[in-house]
This record gives C-alpha cells, sequence and structure tokens, in this order.
C-alpha cells in the first residue's frame, strides 16, 4: 500500500504547506469548519512515535507551539485540541500509518475574515470547490 501522506505531501490544492520546519510540515485541513484547523505531518515517512528521534519531538513541542500562538493572534482562538489518531491506517489489511497529528483550535465566538464569519466562508469555499460554484439545483436538498 502506499501512504496516503506521502502522496500527497508536500503540497497539493486540498492540503496546502503553511509551515515547514525541519522535520514537519503543517497543512491545512481541508475542512475548514474550526478555522485553522491543521494536519502535522513528519518530513519522513514513519509510522511508530517510537521510531522518531529526540529532535522530531521537540520540534514538533516547537511547531505546535507556532501553530497554536499565530492561531490565537489571528483569530483569538480560545483552545486546541492537539491529537494524534492514525486509527484510519489501521482499517487497513496491511497498514502503512504516517505520523501525524492535527490541531484543532476550538472558538468560544464567531471567527470573522475581513468582516464575514468564517461559517459562510467555509460554506462558500465548499460551493466553489466541491460545487463548481454554482450547484446544480438536484444537489441543493
Ligand atoms: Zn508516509
Amino acid at each position: 500500500m502506499t501512504c496516503p501522506i506521502c502522496s500527497w505531501s508536500p503540497n497539493i490544492p486540498d492540503y496546502p504547506l503553511i509551515y515547514e520546519t525541519a522535520f514537519w510540515l503543517v497543512v491545512l485541513a481541508p475542512n475548514q469548519s474550526l478555522l485553522g484547523r491543521c494536519i502535522v505531518h513528519l518530513k519522513r515517512h514513519c509510522g511508530d512515535g517510537a521510531e522518531t528521534t529526540r529532535e522530531e519531538h521537540l520540534d514538533w513541542l516547537d511547531t505546535i507551539t507556532v501553530i497554536e500562538t499565530v492561531l490565537h493572534s489571528a483569530f483569538s482562538a480560545t483552545m486546541f485540541n492537539p491529537s494524534c489518531y492514525m486509527n484510519l491506517a489501521f482499517k487497513e489489511r496491511s497498514p502503512d500509518p504516517h505520523i501525524h497529528s492535527w490541531i484543532v483550535p476550538r472558538y468560544d465566538h464567531t471567527v470573522k475574515v475581513a468582516g464575514i464569519p468564517s461559517k459562510a466562508l467555509v460554506l462558500a469555499t465548499h460551493m466553489i470547490t466541491r460545487c463548481g460554484l454554482i450547484c446544480p439545483k438536484e444537489s441543493v436538498k
């Protein structure tokens, strides 16, 4: 099985690269219903945290701190849910996980970008990217 993360990393339109360190890449997740939701993945293919180096771990901590600081500054994120599951890879017959984690900002307020509520931007982005801007009447139910 080809590792899905290695197949789209480092940069495809659905996962735009927003930050890079010596060991990690940070991309925006396609689902931006929580504005700034990111995926942090190791640059090299590795599926077991026990096989990562001390330098990679420390760089991951610095990376999380940078992303959280930026999201807090830009959108006043209330708190963050960093997580690392990798469960999906183990649903495959021959699992080939790639270490990655999610940074999910949470908000206790409506986030606006250029005065527009982020939920409206998410809907507009979805309509543009998934429906070709103008949805056929049949698909809007
Ligand atoms: Zn990989």
